[in-house]
């Protein structure tokens, strides 16, 4: 692992400010003696940091600044639990909007651009900081907000959008509508962004393949200014993150163990410049890995992740086998008969952990021989075979936010 001179100054300005703010984590580098940090070794003794620290913190425990330094909160969706609370002072919300523009000029947008802004507005981070990028690059931003696909629709069409930006769940939504209504010839979107969720090889060449769109991934967190700190970009693979802000580690989830670029694990980050809630070595449970080598677009200051696989509290446990929904659909992609869609549900039946597995196709194959297939495969490649359960083309729920297609019902 490498970290710049320039950056170390950087946590050590975070830390300064950390110890002064006394907040969770200065004091925990109080009681370990910490003041500062010279060399590489001394960056990875410091303690990791998890979602559950700013929990506790709730409601402004994690502030690092004076009351009045704080212009503004969001907070995490916190579907389970105490939801955290994340203070932002006029620079962060400055920084935050000029990483987000950075990722709009990586995708090659300009501000002749129009673009369909479809997130949610709100605590949440989404929407305001598709906008607030946009408008600093210059674009025109139409800010629609989740839902109302009839006037999604329509502002598509009348105002005629070069750039859509939504979840994937949502693109794919819009795409089957605007293929069914047979619309395409009216509608001019030439790249569509989407964040906040992973998705599948399948889910994108089908949105691409409706649309016609070029297909951006950025990365990012609520804890962590919020999506915009990275994007891939319009020659290789995988998501530049911005290292002027972030510093950026893969670790082992299980000893903590910093990896090796090309290794797979969990996505460790430190903000470099936050104001109002430093972070420093947050474990965001995102897995995937650094990629290996330079990018053909020259910007190798900038490190790339690869696609998030999952979350490591995303991880099944089966008839003592670990399993992660990329797993499944990766099989499934293998099916070129079944859709992007499939939910898993996993149930206690008879004293045995069962998984049922919901797939769609369309009517044209034998069903009972697919069937087979799949579960075959399955049982191949992950070491035990799930009930498989064939539908209709278009059965399974698709939605305006982030489809949820895991259902653990074994302690419900
Ligand atoms: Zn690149």
């Amino acid at each position: 692992m490498q970290i710049s001179d320039a950056q170390l100054d950087q946590v050590n300005t975070q830390i300064q400010r950390l110890l002064a703010s006394d907040n969770f984590y200065g004091r925990r580098l109080r009681e370990a003696g910490i003041t500062g940090v010279g060399s590489v070794e001394d960056f990875l003794a410091l303690p990791f940091c998890e979602k559950q620290d700013l929990r506790d913190a709730y409601p402004l425990g994690l502030s690092a600044v004076p009351e009045e330094q704080v212009v503004r909160i969001h907070s995490s969706s916190g579907t389970t639990g105490t939801p955290v609370i994340i203070p932002y002072t006029q620079r962060d919300v400055d920084d935050w909007a000029a990483q987000f523009a950075r990722c709009y000029e990586y995708a090659g947008v300009t501000s002749e651009d129009r673009i369909q802004i479809t997130p949610g507005y709100g605590l949440w981070t989404a929407g305001i900081g598709f906008q607030a990028g946009c408008e600093l690059l210059g674009a025109m931003a139409i800010p629609m907000g989740p839902g109302n696909t009839e006037k999604q629709l329509q502002f598509m069409i009348d105002m005629q959008s070069t750039v859509l930006t939504a979840t994937a769940s949502y693109a794919l939504l819009l795409a089957e509508e605007i293929e069914r209504r047979g619309i395409k010839d009216q509608i001019r979107l030439r790249k569509l962004i989407t964040g906040s969720e992973r998705s599948g090889e399948k889910i994108r060449k089908r949105i691409i393949d409706a649309l016609g769109v070029e297909y951006y991934d950025i990365y990012g967190l609520t804890e962590v200014y919020g999506p915009g700190i990275g994007i891939n970009c319009q020659h290789g693979h995988g998501m530049h993150v911005w290292s002027d802000y972030v510093f950026l580690e893969i670790i082992d989830p299980d000893t903590g163990e910093v990896l090796p670029d090309g290794e797979w694990g969990e996505i460790v980050l430190t903000t470099l410049v936050k104001e109002g809630a430093p972070l420093i070595r947050f474990r965001t449970h995102d897995l995937s890995r650094i990629i290996p080598g330079d990018c053909s677009c020259g910007h190798d200051e900038h490190p790339r992740i690869d696609t998030i696989t999952g979350r490591s509290d995303d991880m099944m446990k089966i008839h003592g086998v670990n399993v992660f929904p990329a797993q499944i659909e990766e099989i499934l992609a293998s099916f070129p008969e079944l859709s992007s869609e499939y939910q898993i549900r996993l149930s206690h039946l008879d004293g045995r952990d069962t998984m049922r597995l919901y797939v769609e196709t369309n009517g044209s194959v034998d069903w009972e021989d697919l069937r087979r297939r799949v579960a075959r495969r399955c049982k191949h490649k992950v070491g035990f075979t799930p009930l498989v359960k064939i539908v209709e083309l278009g059965v399974l729920p698709r939605s305006e936010k982030k489809t949820r297609r895991v259902y653990d019902e074994r302690y419900e």
